[in-house]
């Protein structure tokens, strides 16, 4: 539950002070009857208008957490499977979902909010979010290959756009490799149909970039707000 004025705020009625006013000049009802005095408090069943108008009242969440293994990105799995939901535990409240999806067997970073606006703006291709990926992979690629991904390559018969990729490290005992792959679009499996692409199948995979927004901190299984300021910069 949260105050009237600062969830009609939210809401992008008015500043809070200016929320009071519409309060307590009678242009605010909640469930039906108008409400004058300040220090109500409202929750995601309240109904509130504001000149007979709805306002939303559950309150814009915005979580960055750090999937584990084995774990579904949804809200619901029809297998049983534990979701990034569970992770939550009871402490969000709100209906949350995720930004995306990572596959079942990815890590890293996954955001997850209950605002619409915002998620649609974020996968949305023309917004281009950077997403930096860790893979390891079969084999060690060659420069040529890692040149391939950066001008892209066909995945189901259509060019990928412009990447960014590194080669991290390499294991030449066990011909793996480290590879860093930077990219904007966000379509199932990505990454791993792009390195497959160039002939290294991945064996892990982890997301550890969003925008600019890291995992520091933030252990597996673990999760955070983020701060105002943080998501004044990812709109
Ligand atoms: N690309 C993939 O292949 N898998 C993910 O989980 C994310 C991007």
């Amino acid at each position: 539950m949260e105050r009237l004025q600062k969830v009609m705020a939210h809401a992008g009625v008015a500043s809070r002070r200016g929320a009071e006013k519409l309060i307590t000049t009678g242009h605010v009802k909640v469930n039906g009857q108008t409400v004058t005095e300040l220090g109500v408090k409202v929750g995601k069943h309240d109904s509130v208008m504001v000149d007979e108008m709805p306002i939303q009242t559950e309150m814009p969440v915005y979580i960055l957490m750090n999937k584990p293994r084995q774990v579904v990105s949804t809200v619901h799995d029809d297998k049983h499977r534990k979701t990034v939901i569970d992770l939550l535990d009871n402490e969000i409240r709100e209906r949350v979902y995720p930004v995306g999806r990572l596959d079942y067997d990815t890590t890293g970073l996954l955001l997850l909010t209950n605002d619409g606006a915002l998620a649609n703006q974020l996968t949305h291709p023309k917004y281009e979010v950077e997403k930096t990926y860790i893979a390891k992979v079969q084999g060690i690629p060659t420069n040529d290959e890692l040149k391939q991904l950066r001008k892209g390559v066909k995945v189901e018969g259509k060019l990928t756009a412009p990447a960014k990729s590194k080669l991290v490290s390499s294991d030449q005992a066990k011909k793996t490799a480290i590879v860093s792959l930077t990219i904007h679009e966000g379509k199932n499996h990505q990454v791993k149909k792009m390195l497959q692409a160039i002939g290294h199948p991945v064996m892990k995979l982890k997301r550890e970039n969003y925008a600019f927004l890291t995992l520091k901190g933030v252990q597996p299984g673990e999760f955070r707000d983020l701060n105002p300021e943080e998501v004044k910069q990812l709109k």
